[in-house]
């Protein structure tokens, strides 16, 4: 069977929370003033209660409402598709399967949590949501999402993606989300960069902070997270979930399972469902992949730190390059940012996920190859596991294995990106680490 697709009525009907089967657990959120443990009325201003709850959850199980799996449906359950044109191109015995998430209508992972966090607000009596985006993946499922649900959207773009890379914009306004440049003149965050600064690129860091403030000011304004926090993986566990059952079908398990980690949702949501598996005892590797350029598990530190850069977010224990670290302009958006997801900072800590890097050449050549032999042109940020999936299936070309990767995105919204490899405009780079021993010099000191 090359594609395994599940029926509208196999969609699972609950999300899997990984968080009570970690050894050893998480360590709380701060309060960025105090130090201390941060309690949910200081996160309600910006958040609704039932999304704290998920965010502090220790249930293994958390109903997916009626109203979100209804709008899963538009795309859900997504294909399990086995790569077998890619298997012979490489020569290698091993089977490699992926989990395409890329048929969602913004063409990514996202709009599975998207969909979830818009509900909650609205269910919450929420009209409006403010949010920050770097390419423009997450703003455009947050006003998918919003759209489904009747509310507003307000998305602050850093500047710099929002002149260079306006076809996510067009896709955000289209949904009916109103998209501003950040810094923009619309806060007092927004405003006082541009009165010291008036030409800078913007930042993530800046547009989170814009996008907070907003949120904060205003009753009636709630702000949603992309990635990152727990109850974002939770979503995205519908992934794995799936994934799991689609195996069954083809009457397979993994053996190594992998993903591309920005802040580390997709990968933790396709690998989570499998963590209780590995905890039995069964034999299965998850290796996680990010851009050495941007290497906050293979070249940070598991420590308390602030997730941007104004630092307004509750402190979070996880693998960081510190909140000051500028990435380079490298071409996967999606994978330049400095924290990684608490929950699979702690997978990593336990040893249960293995984290990689590469560099960004190997990995665009990895998904010209999966384009000419799957078909589908993956997003930048998808090639760094497909290059994962290619060195696995290499390692030992006549070993039979397993392997299943997440295909999180499709790259046809980021062409440019082709263009500059196809033409030879890239190049590798490897973050010096003197330059992440300065940025790690900066974090919040913790007693
Ligand atoms: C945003 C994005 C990522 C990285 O985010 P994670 O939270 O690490 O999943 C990866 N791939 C695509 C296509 C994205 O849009």
């Amino acid at each position: 069977m090359k594609k395994i697709v599940l029926r509208e009525d196999e969609m699972p009907t609950r999300w899997y929370n990984v968080v009570p089967d970690i050894p050893n657990g998480l360590l709380p959120p701060l309060d960025p003033e105090t130090l201390q443990p941060i309690g949910p009325e200081k996160l309600a201003t910006v958040f609704p209660m039932s999304l704290l709850e998920q965010e502090m959850s220790q249930e293994r199980f958390i109903d997916i409402p009626q109203e979100v799996l209804e709008v899963y449906k538009i795309w859900r359950p997504s294909p399990l598709v086995r790569a077998t044109k890619l298997e012979e191109a490489l020569g290698t015995k091993a089977k490699i399967f992926f989990k395409n998430e890329s048929v969602s209508p913004v063409g990514s992972h996202k709009p599975n949590s998207a969909v979830a966090q818009a509900y909650y607000n609205k269910r919450e009596g929420v009209k409006r949501l403010t949010t920050e985006t770097g390419a423009g993946q997450w703003g455009s499922a947050l006003s998918l999402a919003t759209s489904k649900f009747g509310m507003e959207c307000k998305v602050y773009m850093v500047r710099v993606s929002y002149d260079q890379k306006p076809y996510r914009k067009f896709i955000m306004q289209a949904y009916g989300g109103e998209v501003v440049a950040s810094p923009s003149m619309d806060t007092k965050t927004g405003r006082e960069i541009l009165t010291s600064d008036p030409d800078t690129p913007g930042s993530l860091g800046m547009a989170i902070s814009e996008a907070l403030e907003d949120a904060s000011s205003r009753s009636d304004t709630n702000y949603a997270l992309g990635s990152v926090l727990n109850h974002v993986v939770l979503h995205q566990s519908i992934v794995g979930l799936e994934a799991k059952r689609q195996m069954e079908i083809a009457g397979e398990f993994p053996d190594v399972v992998i993903g591309c980690c920005g802040g580390g949702s997709n990968f933790a949501g396709l690998v989570a469902p499998f963590v209780p598996d590995y905890l039995e005892g069964k034999k299965i590797e998850f290796h996680g992949y990010e851009p050495a350029s941007c290497p906050s598990m293979t070249g940070g530190k598991l420590a308390y730190d602030s997730g941007d850069v104004a630092m307004m977010t509750p402190l979070l224990y996880m693998y960081t390059l510190g909140h000051n670290f500028v990435p380079p302009g490298i071409h996967a958006g999606g994978l330049r940012y400095h924290g990684m997801a608490p929950i699979v900072s702690a997978l990593v800590r336990e040893g249960i996920v293995i984290p990689k890097a590469v560099h960004q050449l190997e990995c665009f050549e990895a998904g010209i190859l999966f384009a000419r032999t799957e078909g589908i042109i993956p997003a930048p940020e998808s090639n760094h596991a497909i290059r994962g999936a290619i060195i696995e299936a290499m390692k030992d070309p006549n070993e039979p294995k397993t392997i299943l990767f997440n295909l999180s995105g499709t790259g046809v919204i980021d062409m440019p990106s082709y263009d500059n490899y196809l033409t030879g405009k890239l190049s590798d780079y490897a973050y010096p680490q003197e330059q992440i021993e300065a940025a790690l010099a900066r974090l919040p000191k913790i007693g």
